[in-house]
């Protein structure tokens, strides 16, 4: 069997998948130790010695914040106790079988091109993580692009396409220093500030409530998103053309987006009659610890 794990700032959970039928076999979710670097660890190894125990383990994947950086240690992970340490190194010398790491969004592409809504493509696959922010994986010719720099996919702090302050709302700088990016606006959380910034304070559950009783702001302001997402995905029909681009992250459960973001896509894309499809990811939270089990598919 093989092993997934998804590594959030809250919980570990961890699966074991037949390796040929790709069954669950086994869940397991533990709390987050946050506290020291040894104590992460031993909750990291305590997920994967408890799914171990239902057969003989293939690889582990796991799907985490954060990269490894050209040094081999952990760089950028929001669970700071893991920044600066051989991460993988430490749980490869704990277990003897091939461990591999990757983040969430390219754990989401693989999970959905793997045998999810993008179980069809053939070669290529983008998925987009719409949530508390904006990231995606990329999968071309079967392989998780993560680029040089480890910026593959980091559509999110691309500029919004067309950026105009008239449609889109005053400029908004970006914790990462840019201004207006992607992030800001088509994230949930971009969603619901340019809906407050506009109107009144709501999030995007909030929104979509307004949007359900038949609010007339709410509905143009998902018209705008879709728009924006619209605009975002163009620069990724562009640059990639991916045979299938697949949405997960809060916003990706909203229904409505889809025909109107299909709609829309061809008016900004260079060819104006686009047969890329803008799906919903099938697995839905799962996706990461799916993803995650099968890193090792890909080498
Ligand atoms: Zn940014």
């Amino acid at each position: 069997m093989i092993v997934g794990l998804d590594i959030g700032g809250t919980k570990i959970e961890g699966v074991a998948l037949d390796s040929a039928s790709y069954q669950t076999i086994v869940k397991h979710r533990e709390p987050t130790e946050t506290g020291s670097y040894e104590g992460f660890l031993a909750s990291v190894m305590s997920v994967i010695n408890t799914v171990s125990e239902k057969g003989e383990i293939e690889s582990i994947g796991i799907g985490c914040c954060g990269s490894v950086g050209n040094d081999g240690l952990m760089q950028g992970a929001n669970v700071t106790v893991l920044n600066g340490h051989d991460f993988i190194g430490d749980i490869q010398r704990q277990i003897d079988v091939p461990v591999a790491i990757a983040n969430d969004a390219d754990c989401l592409a693989l999970s959905e091109f793997k045998d999810g809504a993008a179980k069809e493509a053939k070669h290529s696959c983008v998925a987009i993580i719409i949530g508390t922010g904006c990231g995606s994986g990329v999968i071309i010719n079967n392989g998780i692009v993560t680029g040089l720099n480890r910026l593959g996919g980091e559509i999110g702090h691309n500029p919004l396409p067309n950026y105009s302050p008239e449609i889109d709302g005053q400029p908004v700088k970006c914790y990462c220093g840019s201004m207006n990016c992607a992030e800001s606006f088509v994230s949930g959380t971009g969603f619901g500030r340019t809906f407050s910034e506009k109107h009144s304070p709501a999030d995007s559950k909030q929104i979509m409530a307004l949007h359900a009783s038949g609010d007339r702001r709410a509905i143009a302001h998902l018209e705008l998103y879709c728009d924006q997402l619209a605009r975002t995905l163009a620069n990724v029909v562009n640059f990639v053309d991916p045979e299938v681009i697949v949405l997960g992250g809060g916003m990706s459960n909203v229904d409505e987006i889809y025909p109107l973001v299909q709609d829309k896509l061809s008016q900004y894309t260079f060819t104006k009659s686009v047969k890329t499809k803008v799906v919903k990811s099938v697995h839905g939270d799962s996706s990461g610890v799916r993803g995650a089990a099968f890193l090792h598919s890909l080498s």
